[in-house]
């Protein structure tokens, strides 16, 4: 027999949290108890009546048992035996009520000692009041108890017949409404602040989930991951492997600018959906993080058996992504590089195989994308080397040790120089010149390009403001030039200061600047061009190669990059492709450079495909600024010294 609460709308665990507050405490219960027994005791001394001798006995067991439930439940053992110890604690609580208040009765009706009876009467009623009051919790209870107190007590009332007796039943009858209400309302006080505390902690519970959940493929975001994996260390034995498995999807950028955001968000929760499939997460501790660091950036953590079972996760996750996807009316390939480290091999310390597997994953890219590479010492070994060169590079720009050379580029049709390409050169003290693709990439990640573009385009603009004026500069921008502020001023002040004409300026571009959406690309080119500098397309066929920038833009020139002309590219294929963009350029009036002229041939067959100008070896390898002028003085036939021309030349090529 259980008392059953009259409100069932009740969720179950409010109902369990206003159980937990009668049995919480059994202190305050067992003093209630012992009050009851002790009174009981004194009366049954006092009175040597049997029957409160056995009421005594009776108490103790009960109140014992009690006791016993309630220490049992309130040290929270959960399951079967809870049901068992809340049923022992409720008809110890009923019967309690019954005899004390039957105790006090039989004292009314006995002839016994005034104290006695007096001190009965108020103990169990002062009994059933404090314990209805204390049980709120679950008010059938407590009014069950206060009513079992009473019930003796009223019909001995009405047993001993006189007035005052009478006025005592009538009290105690008004006792039990009054004690409802009281109970009810603190049940009610107990109900809605302990349904609201849950509310709220549900609440902050799935507050936190969003917060750490990623709203696009609905993997953990950076927050859940770093969660997520300090749980994990926690979770696994010292010796335990897991591979952190980080992934930079292979020019995201250019999905999202050719197809549209929603199209790019689809395709990441496509790669989720699979990333999933090679590492299932499930409930148990083992089980693999499969999180979305941000952008196109994908991390996994996972338990691994050895590095050879890293390395097929690896390749899973390859074969997994390269699969085709089709997105509406979209066929989309997608490639990822993976950068992989190893825990314990790099240690246990979060940041730390992060960091690792940051450097591995920019070696994957470096070696060409679309591929794995696992962290290795050496990595940290060529970061070093990088901030060196990043170091010395700065050093080098202070101490004057990099020159600008310039680069001829011919008209195919008269032969003649129409333009120099500026190409910064480096001439390091103890390690001999340093190639610009070695320390360009460094000078672009380190910011340094700004400082070191800025002074390239004013030495360009210098030393073509001394050439004839229908032979211009080109000097190449990297995106970062662009986009950075008052780039447009820049370029502007560089042309006042060596008083050269805007439309002699020639910008070169490559395809990578388009690839992020950007309003400062676009400002900046709209207003330059507005201002008569010209732009060209630099390295095509190389990147994306899309009409659409050509399209976009006022390009005055595409030059195509030197793997078309003499690199392993080249061949009847290539000439093709030449072919079609020199036609586009026919009908866009654009000027079509080929670049990397090394031979004769080449020139004969790239004047046959439609280019109508050349850059290469065969005419002249990048010389300094003087050397280009005695090149431009002998382009235009001026009288010169054939020995002087001859040396210079011989210079140069060497
Ligand atoms: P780029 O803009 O494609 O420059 C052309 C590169 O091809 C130059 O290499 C040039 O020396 C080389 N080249 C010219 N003719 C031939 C040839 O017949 N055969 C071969 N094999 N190569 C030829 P360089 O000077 O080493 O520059 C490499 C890259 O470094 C440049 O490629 C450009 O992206 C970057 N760079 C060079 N100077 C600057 C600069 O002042 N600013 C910026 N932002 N980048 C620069
Ligand atoms: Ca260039
Ligand atoms: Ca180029």
């Amino acid at each position: 027999m259980v008392v059953d609460e009259a409100d069932d709308g009740l969720s179950e665990s409010v109902r369990r949290s206003l159980a937990a507050t009668v049995y919480a405490r059994p202190t305050s219960l067992a003093l209630g108890a012992l009050t009851g027994v002790f009174a009981t005791a004194i009366a049954a001394y006092i009175t040597s009546l049997p029957i409160l001798a056995y009421g005594y006995i009776l108490l103790c067991l009960i109140a014992l048992g009690r006791a016993t439930a309630a220490y049992g439940l309130a040290s929270g053992h959960a399951g079967r035996s809870t049901r068992m110890l809340e049923v022992i604690y409720e008809i110890g609580a009923l019967s309690y009520a019954l005899v004390l208040g039957t105790i006090a009765a039989i004292t009314m009706l006995y002839e016994v000692h005034r104290a006695v009876e007096v001190l009965m009467v108020s103990s169990a009623l002062g009994y059933g009041i404090g314990i209805c009051a204390r049980n709120a919790g679950r008010p059938a209870l407590a009014m069950g108890q206060l009513v079992l107190v009473c019930a003796p007590i009223m019909a001995s009332c009405l047993a001993m017949g006189s007035l005052v007796y009478f006025v005592l039943f009538v009290n105690i009858l008004l006792l039990l409404p009054a004690m409802a209400s009281i109970t009810f309302n603190v049940f009610m006080v107990l109900r809605d602040s302990i349904t609201s505390a849950k509310t709220n902690a549900q609440l902050a519970a799935q507050m936190q989930d969003l917060a750490r959940t990623d709203v696009v493929t609905g993997l953990a975001n950076r927050a859940g991951l770093n969660h997520a994996m300090t749980e994990k260390m926690k979770a696994i034995a010292d010796d335990a492997q897991l591979a952190l498995i980080w992934l930079d999807l292979d020019k995201f950028k250019e999905v999202n600018d050719l197809l549209g955001h929603p199209v790019g968000d689809e395709v990441l929760r496509k790669v989720a959906d699979r990333l999933l499939d090679v590492c299932p997460p499930d409930a148990q501790a083992n089980s693999a993080v499969v999180a979305r660091f941000g952008g196109d950036e994908f991390i996994i953590f996972t338990p691994i058996e050895n590095r050879q079972h890293a390395e097929q996760i690896a390749s899973e996750i390859h074969a997994e992504i390269m699969r085709p996807m089709r997105i509406g009316a979209e066929r989309i390939e997608v490639r990822t590089s993976i950068g992989v480290a190893i825990t314990p091999d790099e240690g246990r310390d979060i940041d730390t195989l992060m960091q690792c597997a940051d450097q591995a994953l920019y070696h994957a890219k470096s070696a060409g994308r679309a591929q794995t590479c696992f962290f290795a010492p050496s990595m940290t070994r060529d970061l070093v080397r990088r901030r060196e060169v990043e170091e010395e590079l700065r050093a080098a720009i202070l101490a004057d040790q990099l020159s600008v050379f310039f680069q001829p580029i011919i008209d195919l049709e008269t032969g003649k120089i129409r333009c120099f390409e500026a190409l910064v050169r480096w001439f390091h003290p103890e390690k001999g010149q340093v190639p610009p693709d070695e320390f360009i990439p460094i000078a672009e990640e380190s910011g340094l390009i700004l400082t070191l573009g800025n002074w390239i385009t004013v030495q360009a603009a210098k030393a073509a403001a001394q050439w004839p004026d229908d032979v211009s500069i080109a000097v190449n921008l990297s995106p970062m030039q662009i986009r950075a502020p008052g780039a447009t001023l820049g370029i502007i002040n560089a042309l006042r200061a060596a008083k050269l004409d805007p439309s002699r300026l020639i910008l070169e571009v490559t395809e990578s600047l388009f690839l992020e959406d950007d309003a400062a690309t676009t400002d900046f080119i709209e207003d330059l061009s507005a201002r008569g500098v010209r732009f060209a397309l630099d390295d095509f066929g190389t990147g994306y190669s899309s009409l659409g920038y050509i399209h976009r833009y006022p390009f005055s020139k595409i030059k195509i990059d030197r793997s078309f002309v003499s690199g392993d590219n080249a061949g009847v294929k290539s000439r093709a492709i030449i072919r079609a963009v020199a036609e586009m350029g026919k009908q866009l009036d654009m000027e079509i450079v080929a670049e990397g002229l090394e031979t004769a041939g080449q020139i004969e067959w790239i004047k046959q495909a439609g280019c109508t100008m050349g850059q290469g070896y065969h005419f002249s390898p990048a010389a300094p600024a003087d050397q280009a002028e005695i090149l431009l003085a002998q382009d235009r036939g001026q009288e010169f010294g054939q020995s002087e021309f001859e040396t210079a030349l011989k210079q140069l090529r060497a």
